[in-house]
């Protein structure tokens, strides 16, 4: 036998950095968009400390990686590394999706599109005209707010436990000038939001709700009126899970017709992060669809 192996071709390599990240479904939703599009891909899980963000990313691209999702808690630590943000990314202050090129590491944010594409593609939701009360201001919050914009959205709320948090959410977009929508920030307290409900009650606006806090993770629920979560088009949790999250259960209570989770978001912002990485859009339909059958099953 000669010295020389054959080898088969190499595959991209990427992966979900955060802190904790084994319950990701990233690697299966990859492998699926992989297979469809008949690219040769590998997507694994890499758990990093949380002081070791930059080492483990650094360790990752020296041994040939080509990109990485990012989760919780980097994203932000994510857009401080990359040498070219894109505008989305900068604006957020945050970044999910990291791509090594010759020319350095490129971060985006697909937070943003993810929820839009399936706001409006999966649940079908006019969001030109609406009215978002989004609750919470952390990472997801800071990704989301500039593509609902984009979307048309007529305004925004911002109620977060933390009260100082969402004013400094509405500062991120001030900039912007011309922006489409009124962005304000409300207290995350049924009188503040009762008076949301009166004035939307007045303009007869229609209402998406979004939960963008993790409060549902500890089973908790969120001071918002049962009237306002009933008059709402959309409750809407980020939070995905096998049965109905907490946030789900109290907008299904409250009376509120369509409740539905962050699965899909899941899918979407992870299709981006693949058209970024190789250049072809996948099909997310049929990737939800099998990862909804093998949650509930
Ligand atoms: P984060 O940066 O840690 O922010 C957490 C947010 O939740 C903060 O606004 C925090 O308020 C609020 N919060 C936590 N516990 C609360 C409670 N008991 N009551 C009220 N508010 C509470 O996390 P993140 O990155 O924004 O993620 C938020 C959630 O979105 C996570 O559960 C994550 O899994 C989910 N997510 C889903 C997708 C998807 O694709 N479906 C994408 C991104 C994120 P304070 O400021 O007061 O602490």
């Amino acid at each position: 036998m000669s010295g020389t192996e054959l080898k088969g071709p190499t595959r991209d390599r990427y992966a979900v950095i955060g802190h904790p990240v084994s319950h990701s479904r990233s690697p299966q939703i990859h492998r699926e968009f992989a297979e469809q599009t008949g690219r040769s891909i590998e997507y694994g899980l890499l758990p990093a400390d949380p002081d070791a963000f930059v080492a483990s990313v650094a360790t990752f691209r020296a041994a040939g990686g080509k990109g990485l999702n990012v989760t919780v808690p980097f994203k932000e630590e994510a857009a401080a590394l990359a040498d070219h943000l894109s505008e989305r990314a900068g604006i957020a202050g945050a970044a999910n999706t990291l791509s090594f090129r010759a020319d350095g590491i490129h971060a985006d944010n697909t937070d943003g599109a993810g929820l839009v594409n399936d706001l409006t593609r999966r649940w079908h939701q006019a969001l030109p005209g609406a009215v978002v009360l989004l609750v919470g201001a952390g990472g997801a919050a800071r990704g989301v707010l500039h593509p609902l914009l984009t979307a048309g959205v007529s305004e925004i709320w911002i109620a977060n436990r933390t009260i100082a948090r969402a004013p400094q959410l509405v500062d991120l977009v001030s900039h912007e000038g011309e922006s489409p929508a009124a962005v304000h920030a409300v207290a995350l307290e049924p009188e503040a939001l009762t008076d949301l409900q009166s004035k939307r009650q007045a303009e007869s606006s229609r209402l998406i709700i979004i939960n963008a806090t993790a409060a549902g993770l500890a089973g908790q629920t969120l001071p918002v009126p049962v009237a306002l979560m009933k008059s709402a088009q959309l409750c809407y949790d980020m939070v995905y899970a096998n049965e109905p999250t907490a946030f789900m259960r109290q907008a299904a209570q409250a009376g509120c017709a369509n409740v539905v989770d962050g699965l899909g978001m899941l899918v979407e912002q992870a299709a981006e992060s693949f058209a970024i990485w190789q250049a072809v859009r996948p099909e997310t339909e049929p990737v939800f669809q099998h990862l909804r059958s093998s949650n509930s099953g």
